[in-house]
């Protein structure tokens, strides 16, 4: 994730000539100050201030060179004073960056004893900022508002959340997907129309024959493989079939070359998400198990049977929650525990869960075991625990004529029984409001199976994410009702129709 380092926001002050050159100075100089506090706290993107916009010209001039620049992946807007909007309508109207609207005020409290006209006239926000939001919801902008004084944490926090979902914007629009071999034969739900997502999203999916990643696998260099087994010994619980002595340790081996292999070739080509399927494996000894665990936890997304719209959604919430510590992975809806008032949802996969989101690193066990389809070698793999928290789980299907993403609100819990023979890293949840209306809602919807599933990331990021893209937005929480969702359904159809 080091190309977040160089990216930048750019902080844009309204204003106007009308309170003559000092005022504009005060302007400034109070724009430097916030600008100078939100760099102090290490928010996920640097702010850099632009000279303040007092003319149409400015605005547009502004608004274009935000679009040129590369490494601008976003603005946030504030005006200190009132800025007509008309001035606003040519550079807005332009504007392919996502936009915050940030509703401060530079002074906390009204100076009760000093307060004039002159006061009045600078510390304008409080309608100033409504002639601006005024535009906005006239030119339809998706856009984020930010309500409060600039130093309180919550504010800043915030400001931190949207840099971080625009940055998984900017990841997206330039974002390539390996995808080696095709779709699970058969399978409705992991398929979409790919030329579209590109529109909507800018991403690319590139298909491979397998055995063009083989070949990367195969000319990895033995040393490598030693260092990286000596690392797995290291960091993780190894089976003791696995052990320099153990019968299975030729499948160690194999599955470090294979995670050597995979990075390579996805590093080579610039690729940030793959997908792939346990269908088409050819030249392979095993599925990837081990090595796509490892590489979703440095950051790249990852989709089973050829789910690339997952793959592309693991990556954007794994940029969404780079630096925080609860994690997030693939994810598959796997089997239900149905105690009466207390059913809980096990999440896995077949093998490719994320060990971010494991409860104790020192904890993290390095198996092989049987995987019974695919009719390859015993993959290796890590088995975990997870943490418990508040978490999501997101998705984006294909509903015909757009995209739709869901996310519903979790409850992760703490694993309730020992499960001495289960083969894989896995995680336990309860949904909202209960499992009853939370999982009749998800299919409702047409969620899918297959699920981004994170501890870091809450659905209003999630929801600035569809706003921006212009994609549906369905969210299941605790006040989800089924037959409001119905109407929900009913009218987004209508509604897109217009789109
Ligand atoms: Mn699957």
């Amino acid at each position: 994730m080091e190309f977040i380092k160089k990216l930048e926001v750019w902080f844009v002050v309204g204003s106007q000539h009308l309170y003559g050159e000092k005022a504009l100075q005060q302007v400034e100089q109070n724009a430097k100050e916030i600008t100078k506090y939100l760099n102090s706290k290490n928010l996920f993107v640097n702010i850099k201030l632009k000279p303040v916009s007092i003319t149409s010209e400015d605005i547009l001039a502004l608004c274009r060179a935000a679009n040129n620049q590369e490494n601008c992946v976003g603005l946030i807007a504030w005006m200190h004073t009132f800025s007509p909007a008309k001035m606003w309508i040519g550079g807005l109207s332009q504007l392919t960056k996502p936009l915050l609207q940030f509703h401060t005020q530079f002074n906390k409290n009204i100076p009760w004893n000093e307060i004039d006209m002159d006061y009045m006239n600078l510390h304008q926000t409080a309608h100033g900022d409504r002639e601006f939001g005024f535009l906005g919801a006239r030119l339809r902008l998706p856009r984020t508002i930010v309500v409060g004084h600039w130093q309180q944490t919550e504010c800043y926090q915030k400001i931190d959340r949207w840099m971080r979902v625009i940055t998984a914007i900017y990841d997206q629009q330039n974002l390539k997907i390996a995808r080696f071999g095709d779709n699970m034969r058969h399978v409705a739900v992991t398929e979409g129309d790919k030329v579209e997502a590109q529109i909507k999203f800018g991403y690319s999916v590139d298909g491979f024959g397998v055995y063009q990643l083989v070949d990367e696998i195969n000319s990895i260099d033995n040393d490598k493989i030693t260092q990286l087994v000596q690392e797995y010994k290291k960091i993780y619980q190894l089976a003791d079939s696995l052990t320099q002595e153990g019968e299975a340790r030729t499948q160690l081996i194999e599955g470090a070359r294979i995670e050597l292999g995979l990075k390579a070739f996805l590093d080579k080509g610039g690729f940030k998400a793959f997908t792939d399927t346990f269908e088409n494996l050819h030249g392979m000894n095993q599925l990837p198990g081990l090595a796509v665990q490892r590489l979703m936890e440095q950051g790249y997304g990852f989709g089973g049977e050829g789910d690339w719209k997952t793959a592309a959604l693991v990556r954007a919430v794994k940029v969404m929650g780079f630096g925080l510590n609860n994690g997030s992975s693939f994810m598959e809806d796997y089997t239900y525990d149905l105690d009466e008032d207390n059913e809980v949802v096990l999440g896995a996969h077949m093998l490719e869960v994320c060990p971010s989101i494991a409860n104790s690193k020192q904890n993290i066990h390095l198996d092989v075991k049987p995987l019974s389809i695919g009719g390859k070698a015993d993959p290796v793999r890590l088995i975990f625990d997870s943490k418990a928290g508040s978490a999501i789980n997101a998705t984006i299907v294909d509903v015909g004529e757009r995209f739709r993403m869901i996310v519903a609100d979790l409850e992760s819990v703490n694993t309730p029984h020992n499960m001495p023979n289960l083969p894989v890293g896995h995680v336990f949840w309860k949904l909202k409001p209960n499992f009853d209306i939370g999982t009749q809602a998800w299919i409702l919807a047409g969620g899918a199976h297959h699920s981004a599933f994170s501890l870091d990331i809450d659905a209003d990021m999630l929801r600035t994410f569809a706003e921006f893209f212009e994609i549906e937005f369905i969210h299941i929480n605790e006040n989800t009702k089924i037959s409001e969702l119905k109407n929900e359904l009913l009218w987004n159809e209508a509604a897109y129709k217009f789109k």
